[in-house]
């Protein structure tokens, strides 16, 4: 049983003072699903890069704490070996490393047994339909969107780590491969106990990968949790309650306009 838990999080862009997050607070248990949804520009994404390790931010308050252990001070690499796994919005182009070189040296760095290794990528490719052709490709170099996103869900696959946040899983990846990418995450949830976070715009990722709770992120806050009807209503309302305008930007990069709190931009639009 493993336990993510984020607590009171604040972020800035290193160098600047520009705060990005302003206090997350989220719990993420083994088997759970928990999904971020929220207007472009709220800081999903700089959450994730900031639970990974992604330079270029600073810490400026709160924990983040994995199965008791603090995972700030860490570099990315050794969260990834406590069992934290990131699939990236924009999966990076990595010339003259294959996937299956990646895969092989991050069994290697944890001592994990590497003569199944081959039969357990095939497994994995077969299982999200992923061309063999692609496993002996410099990593996602060339990839179209979907195909990366699919690479990023063979490694989690293949990996098994104890949590992943997953950001924006489902952009550039058809029906089909939508499909099979959710459904698998969602066998990880029951199969390995995986721990979800996943980032997403659209409610149709979350037919196959079950939410227990969907989160608005808006304005570097988590603004409302629900349960995943939540999801359903987000797409059909938009985030104008939540300080965002109908085209999903979030005002002013989040942050309130002159005059506004807040608490105006975030005020309970059913209260
Ligand atoms: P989301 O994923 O919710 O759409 P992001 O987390 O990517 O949003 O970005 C949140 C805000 O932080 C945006 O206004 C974005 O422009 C800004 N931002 C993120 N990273 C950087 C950076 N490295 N330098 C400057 N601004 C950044
Ligand atoms: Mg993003």
């Amino acid at each position: 049983m493993s336990e993510l838990i984020i607590s009171g999080l604040k972020a800035i862009i290193s160098g600047t003072g520009t705060e990005i997050l302003r206090g997350i607070d989220l719990t993420i248990r083994s088997g759970e699903v928990h999904a971020i949804m929220g207007p472009n520009g709220a800081g999903k994404s700089t959450l994730s890069h900031v639970l990974m390790g992604k330079p270029g931010y600073s810490v400026t308050g709160g924990t983040v704490e994995l199965d008791g252990v603090d995972i700030l001070s860490m570099e990315t690499w050794q969260r990834a070996q406590a069992g934290l796994f990131l699939g990236m919005q924009y999966p990076t182009e990595v010339p003259g490393v294959s996937l299956r070189d990646m895969l092989a040296a991050s069994f290697a760095a944890s001592d994990r047994n590497r003569d199944d290794l081959d039969s357990l990528i095939r497994s994995e490719a077969d299982r999200i339909g992923f061309d063999q052709k692609f496993l002996e490709r410099p990593l996602n170099v060339d990839l179209s969107g979907g195909e990366k996103k699919r690479n990023e869900t063979l490694q989690l696959g293949v990996l098994r780590p104890k949590i992943a946040i997953l950001d924006e899983l489902d952009s550039g990846l058809d029906v089909d491969a939508l499909r099979m990418v959710s459904q698998r995450v969602e066998a990880a949830t029951e199969e390995d106990q995986l721990g979800v976070l996943v980032i997403t715009h659209y409610s149709r990722l979350l037919e196959e990968l079950r939410p227990d709770h969907v989160h608005v992120l808006a304005g570097g806050r988590i603004v409302k949790s629900g349960g995943p009807v939540l999801a359903d209503e987000l797409e059909e309302t938009g985030y104008a309650s939540y300080g965002a305008d109908d085209d999903g930007e979030a005002e002013a990069g989040g942050q309130p306009s002159e005059g506004e709190t807040f608490a105006d931009m975030f005020a309970d639009p059913l209260a």
